[in-house]
């Protein structure tokens, strides 16, 4: 349920609503508009009474939610969010690039790709220090020694950092050097991890899961706002189908699908989405066309000796093309890339 705030309503009436929702044993969440704040009701397990609420000094309406999504949907805010990255918007008319490798393997490989993605034009700068991977016995991340290396690259280039954050254990570590911390797919159902994030107040990058609905999605962003953390972006990384000219099939019909319930900024992964280098730049083109406010773009300058993921990473020659039809797209969207 949304309580709309009069116009004219000073900070005391706002608080006294505020207070009321919490004395029935409810969450109340202001959210600032341009004209009026409303403030947002959850916690509540089947429908609120709003009688004790309607009558108070000015409350302008009530208004029932019924998505199962409340802090994330539209209803409670209309405008599209932005979320500032280290400076950078993430959901206005820019679209935002972040590139970079999928792991931090040494110094020299990590600056190296750096500034060659920052000489291209890319945003932010992205790459895993910890690393979620299928086998034990895989590469699984240079741990913190990685997070100082991309602590490095960020001084270097400007770019702020998106690392991967893997378990609670170690989420404030990654917190301390991070820009935005990104919940990979495997972990979008990692509920405590997914409220320990909520409590950092640091951006998230969340990723959807192989196998998850929107609905899932957006209830697994849900738990984050509701820890009171509303910098959230969302990123759809492809999901599993019977499909096997591709690594994962990257449900691009995702992008406007969530934009139409959602108010947070939502980018497009191909590289996790597909798999395949050569697969990479058409699928940019194409998330950037269905509205992506951002794309998630693996690049190696050695892909054939990467330690993780180097099928899918493009080279950096490669990476700057890309970046050059992006643009070009995003001009014919009325944005800028
Ligand atoms: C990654 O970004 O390197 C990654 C592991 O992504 P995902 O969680 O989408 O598989
Ligand atoms: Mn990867």
């Amino acid at each position: 349920m949304l309580v709309v705030m009069d116009a004219r309503a000073d900070r005391s009436a706002i608080d006294h609503v505020i207070d009321t929702i919490e004395k029935m044993g409810l969450k109340a969440t202001p959210i600032p508009g341009a004209q009026r704040v409303a403030i947002g009701i959850t916690g509540n397990r089947g429908t609120v009474d709003p009688t004790g609420l309607e009558n108070l000094p000015g409350v302008l309406e009530i208004i029932p939610v019924s998505a199962p999504y409340k802090l994330v949907s539209r209803e409670m805010r209309e405008a599209k969010s932005i979320v500032s990255i280290g400076g950078v918007p993430v959901g206005g008319s820019k679209v935002v690039v972040v590139a970079g490798p999928c792991a931090v393997e040494s110094e020299e490989q990590t600056l190296e790709i750096a500034r060659r993605v920052a000489a291209a034009g890319a945003t932010l700068f992205r790459g895993g220090a910890y690393k979620p991977r299928t086998s034990p016995y895989s590469f699984q991340g240079l741990g913190l020694a990685g997070l100082k290396i991309l602590a490095k690259a960020r001084e270097e280039t400007g770019l702020p950092i998106v690392t991967e954050v893997l378990d609670t254990e170690t989420a404030e570590e990654v917190a301390e050097y991070a820009d935005c911390l990104q919940v990979g797919a495997r972990n979008m159902q990692n509920f405590s991890l997914l409220k320990k994030v909520g409590r950092l107040r640091k951006p998230v990058l969340l990723k959807r899961g192989m196998s998850a609905t929107i609905e899932e999605f957006l209830l697994s962003a849900e738990y984050i706002l509701a820890e009171g953390n509303d910098q959230v972006v969302l990123c759809e990384r492809g999901v599993r189908t019977f499909a096997d000219h591709t690594r994962n099939t990257l449900d691009l019909s995702s992008i406007p699908a969530v934009q139409r319930i959602s108010h947070l900024p939502i980018m497009a992964d191909p590289s996790h989405g597909t798999g395949k280098r050569h697969k990479v730049l058409p699928l940019s083109r194409a998330a950037v066309a269905v509205g992506a406010d951002g794309l998630l773009i693996e690049v190696h300058h050695k892909p054939e000796t990467a330690l993780s993921d180097g099928p899918q990473a493009l080279l950096p020659e490669q990476f700057a093309d890309l970046m050059n039809q992006v643009r070009a797209v995003a001009v014919v969207m009325g944005r800028s890339a």
